[in-house]
């Protein structure tokens, strides 16, 4: 059962997250925010490069390991609104919701503290740097070994789309990390590009939903 303390915190924590938005790969502020939670809540700190930061949680069996992701990079963009948690470093923002998500895998860290003696797997918290650029915060993971011992993944990504109260799910790669999109017009002027505009539109259909077959 979901303790409403813990959305509340979450609410909380995205907005401090939110008000305090850093650059991919320079996340070290909210790693340290993120890594004094989890000390609080006793979790172990496993030894990844930070800006990254990983917590451990041993299962009861342990015989399986299960990795729970949240990104934790803003954005070069300035954000404008009258919100009182409104960016409060100039030209980043968190315009892809990756405060919600670290604020979610914080509530999620605590509420798995707290069920520590009826959790059989082990459970990995995976806070990963620099998500939008490449080679992303995930590669360099990887490298370092977190998944070698891991049976299966599961990370978010908040969606406009998506009705509130639902959730959408997806096996395999979705939002896979960004990628950059060239075309070159030649000899092309006035109706001959607008022809070309369905196609660039389905390209992008293609690379959101399908990024494997679309590359
Ligand atoms: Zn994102």
């Amino acid at each position: 059962m979901l303790n409403k303390n813990l959305v509340v915190q979450a609410v909380q924590d995205r907005r401090f997250l939110h008000e305090h938005p850093e650059l991919s790969g320079e996340e070290y502020e909210t790693c340290a925010f993120i890594r004094k939670r989890l000390e609080a809540l006793n979790i172990e700190i496993l030894d990844f490069q930070p800006p990254s930061i990983v917590g451990f949680v041993k299962g009861t069996k342990g015989n399986k390991t299960i990795a729970l992701r949240a990104d934790i990079d803003a954005l070069p963009i300035t954000e404008e609104g009258d919100k009182p948690y409104i960016s409060k470093n100039p030209g980043v923002a968190h315009m892809c919701g990756h405060d919600g998500h670290t604020a979610i895998l914080l509530a999620v860290s605590e509420w798995i503290s707290q069920h520590a003696a009826e959790i059989e797997p082990n459970i990995l918290l995976i806070f990963q740097s620099a998500e939008e650029i490449s080679p992303s915060g995930a590669d360099q993971l990887i490298k370092q070994g977190v998944l070698e011992d891991v049976d299966a993944i599961f990370g978010i990504h908040l969606w406009h789309g998506m009705d509130k109260g639902k959730i959408g799910l997806r096996p395999g790669s979705m939002m896979r990390r960004w990628m950059t999109l060239k075309l070159r017009y030649r000899d092309m002027v006035g109706m001959d590009l607008c022809r070309m505009k369905p196609l660039i539109l389905y390209m992008y259909h293609l690379m959101l939903y399908n990024p494997y077959k679309a590359l």
